[in-house]
């Protein structure tokens, strides 16, 4: 397999602590994006812009995660179709997992199914997820393909990977058959459209939302729970650099509240997907994916160090 031109070699918050208990990583794969391709090249823009965040102590966890992070710069992946990425990725994510909690930098969207895949077979049980996103990601095929960056959701109901009840979406608006907008309610899971979030900013606000999370992780036995961030779940005026832009979508504040408020659930990993740096415009999304990533592991370290829980 070649080594890629794109391939980075700057680190997030230039993290590097050998034997750090999380992982970030990069995977740069873009070829399933149905509208403008170029999430390819997103690892490399969000950890340049994570570089603003200098020391990386968070004002709201007071802590900073380059203390326990590790960046493992980006994967080798074959640059050819979805499968065979896929199969390169699904070898290589076992050992990744079994030695770190992983953030992972993508890339569009396909990458999340055989993430799932593989902490489903790690943890033993299924997950739950928290899945921001414009686009719903429940349709039956891509295009006339069998998989792609739209399908996962879908078939990670259909593989029995993630507790129904506890799938929760936030910021859905693109357009869409009924069958699809709605799948995720019709199979008990939770769907919190960006038309209902208008107006509500604010942890009170928010309140509902995240207490109804609560109910349902609390009434299907506390699973692990993965946090799935398509980018393009924040209006195109807080995040242009994607590539199937939605308008009328969540405020990175939006997003902010949200990502602190649940930062005490049982989260086993995360991805920042779709963001697409040859779209952007002043680096505005990717400073907002290096925000959401360096607060999910801000929020990890801080609930670790208050528990003394493993990561
Ligand atoms: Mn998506
Ligand atoms: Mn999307």
């Amino acid at each position: 397999m070649h080594d890629f031109a794109y391939l980075d070699e700057t680190t997030f918050l230039r993290a590097g602590r050998a034997d750090a208990p999380f992982g970030i990583a990069g995977l740069c794969w873009d070829g399933s994006t149905s509208n403008r391709p170029g999430a390819r090249f997103g690892p490399r823009a969000i950890r340049q812009a994570s570089h603003m965040l200098c020391d990386g102590i968070h004002p709201h966890f007071d802590c900073s995660p380059r203390a326990v992070l590790k960046d493992l710069g980006d994967l080798l992946l074959p640059n050819t179709g979805l499968e065979p990425m896929r199969a390169a990725l699904a070898q290589q994510l076992p050992a990744l997992l079994a030695a770190r909690h992983m953030v992972w930098l993508g890339g569009d969207h396909s990458v999340t199914l055989p993430i799932l895949r593989a902490l489903h077979a790690q943890q033993g049980r299924p997950l739950a997820v928290i899945h921001f996103d414009a686009h719903c990601d429940t349709w039956t095929e891509h295009f006339g393909e069998p998989s792609g960056h739209g399908t996962w959701v879908y078939e990670a109901m259909q593989e029995g990977l993630v507790v129904n009840a506890c799938f929760t979406q936030i910021g859905i608006r693109s357009a869409g058959e009924r069958a699809a907008r709605e799948y995720v309610r019709d199979q008990g899971g939770l769907i919190f459209t960006a038309r209902e979030l208008r107006g509500l900013d604010n942890s009170t606000e928010l309140a509902p939302l995240t207490a109804a999370i609560r109910e349902r992780l609390q009434a299907h036995g506390q699973p692990p729970v993965y946090l799935s961030l398509d980018i393009d779940c924040l209006d195109p005026a807080f995040a242009p650099g994607t590539g199937t832009p939605e308008p009328a979508g969540l405020s990175t504040a939006q997003v902010m509240t949200l990502l602190e408020d649940l930062s005490d659930l049982d989260f086993v990993g995360m991805d920042c997907v779709e963001v697409s740096p040859p779209y952007d415009h002043a680096e505005l999304t990717s400073y907002a994916a290096a925000s959401f990533v360096w607060t999910y592991l801000a929020g990890r370290q801080a609930r670790v160090s208050s528990s003394r829980l493993r990561p």
